[in-house]
């Protein structure tokens, strides 16, 4: 049966999920195996035939991922950055240009600026919400690729995909957006006009900080065969477990959304006006400048929401180690709420680059507990401010 015309939780439970034939097991088995037995050579069963080409727990990942983008490939890989390297990789030329929104995922910067850098890859960061300044930098620089994220982190900033998907194209340049903080469920950015979605599936598809893992998802048949054969033989693939364990999570994602976004919501309202905050960055705030427009390009508002102190980094530092709910961590998108300084930890790689972030920003991830346990904490957190 295929499951195409099936809502968003119907695929996320099924797309890929086809009971074992031969034991009628509900949750297909994890394919540990690295090689498959041929019947003859070259007469292979079901096109399976090293570990590193093809696995079938990877390809359940694979085609769940796809169906939730609303796609027609997708490829699973060791980490969101595999899965970045081997999509820029398969793009890419010496001598190419990448322009970027100047507050993407700091290890986004660092791998373009740092790695590519090394490939004769130019590398120029913008404000997105700007869409003249972006037209101009697609000419100027002749980019390649305009790399989104959206909304961004750690400032929650929206951007308006299928505006500049159409000046991308203008350009003739590939639109990527990362869509990790999103995830499918809120956000669908090719059915927006970007032609390629990323995913650290580490996050939010992943949910449960437990697996580190990446994804390229597309439509286009020419450009997926590239990352395909990157995939098969630069190697980065996501292991059994870890794919299997992803698909796992990804069976929640849906109802996770919904309580992280409605979570996030309360906590964010209740942040806006505290005496030693002097501003939420949550889109679902109509304070935010980018309301309307997620309001429009998103189903729900997500999860992470970041303050900035009145305090500035003394009152930052005490307020994230006053926290007792949520862990003082790196990452986002687990049923844990975690909390995040990001000057000094997420986006310590950007010190110093046009990506840096003020010293007096905090960011949330608001996991999946009692969200009256969630205001509380951060509340006794404030409060010891003085
Ligand atoms: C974590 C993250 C990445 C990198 O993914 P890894 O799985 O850590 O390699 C990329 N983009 C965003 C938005 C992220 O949060």
């Amino acid at each position: 049966m295929t499951h195409d015309d099936h809502g968003f939780s119907t695929r996320a439970i099924h797309v890929g999920q086809e009971f074992d034939p031969t034991t009628g097991a509900v949750i297909p088995p994890v394919h540990f195996s690295t090689t498959y037995a041929q019947d003859g050579i070259g007469n292979l069963r079901g096109g399976y035939e090293y570990g590193r080409g093809g696995n079938p727990t990877r390809d359940s990942l694979q085609r769940q991922l796809s169906s939730l983008e609303g796609a027609t490939h997708a490829f699973s890989f060791a980490s969101g950055l595999a899965a970045e390297d081997a999509l820029l990789r398969a793009v890419l030329r010496p001598g190419d240009h990448v322009l970027m929104g100047n507050d993407v995922y700091g290890g986004t910067h660092r791998l373009v600026r740092r790695i590519f850098g090394d490939w004769q890859i130019g590398l120029t960061t913008i404000e997105l919400d700007d869409r003249e300044a972006v037209r101009a930098a697609l000419t100027s620089t002749g980019a390649r690729v305009l790399w989104l994220e959206t909304p961004s982190n750690p400032l929650m900033k929206i951007t308006d995909v299928a505006a500049l998907a159409d000046v991308a194209h203008a350009a003739g340049a590939l639109v990527v957006v990362d869509n990790t903080f999103a995830t499918p469920y809120l956000q669908q950015p090719l059915a927006l006009g970007a032609d390629v979605v990323v995913h650290s599936t580490t996050k939010y598809l992943g949910g449960h900080s437990d697996v580190i893992g990446g994804a390229v998802v597309l439509s286009d048949d020419a450009l997926a065969e590239k990352v395909g054969f990157h995939q098969f033989a630069a190697g980065a693939v996501s292991g059994p477990l870890d794919a299997w364990l992803t698909t796992r999570g990804i069976k929640t994602l849906a109802v996770r959304m919904d309580r992280h976004s409605a979570s996030a919501h309360a906590l964010a309202s209740a942040l806006e006006g505290h005496a030693a905050v002097t501003r939420v960055y949550y889109p679902g705030l109509p304070s935010h400048p980018g309301h309307d427009l997620a309001a429009r390009q998103m189903r729900d508002f997500g999860g992470m929401l970041s303050l900035e102190l009145a305090g500035g980094a003394a009152a930052a530092r005490a307020f994230a180690e006053g926290l007792e709910v949520f862990s003082l961590a790196e990452s986002l998108g687990g049923v844990e709420s975690l909390v995040n300084y990001p000057s000094e930890m997420t986006h310590a790689s950007v010190r110093g680059t046009a990506l840096e972030v003020s010293d007096a920003v905090i960011r949330l991830s608001v996991g999946l507990e009692d969200v009256e346990d969630l205001l509380a904490d951060v509340r006794q957190s404030l409060a010891r401010l003085g």
